[in-house]
């Protein structure tokens, strides 16, 4: 398979809607702030939240924080590699010809 452009990465980075990807890999709802329960650390008062302007997220109880692509390699335990192609099929992408 083709290598992936910094730019078809930062499309497929731009174009995944953070929310619902969380919410449909943790199989919960955000809370009245907007805020999710962390996958990453037990808490019982959400922390994890979401930037959407910058498809950020960052965890204020563990400190985990990254795009998209670095939240499925940890959530799935995927390579950047193995994130970017989950993302991209979840798009319904295209992807790229050699
Ligand atoms: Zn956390």
């Amino acid at each position: 398979m083709a290598r992936f452009s910094q730019k078809w990465i930062n499309g497929i980075v731009r174009d995944t809607d953070f929310v619902q990807l969380v919410k449909e890999l943790t199989d919960q709802q955000p809370d009245k702030k907007g805020l999710f329960l962390c996958p990453f650390h037990t808490e019982r008062t959400p922390s994890f939240k979401i930037y959407k302007e910058r498809n950020l997220f960052i965890c204020l109880g563990c400190g985990a924080s990254g795009s998209p692509i670095n939240f499925v390699m940890e959530y799935l335990f995927m390579s950047f590699r193995e994130a970017v192609i989950f993302l991209a099929r979840r798009l319904n992408r295209r992807f790229p010809k050699k």
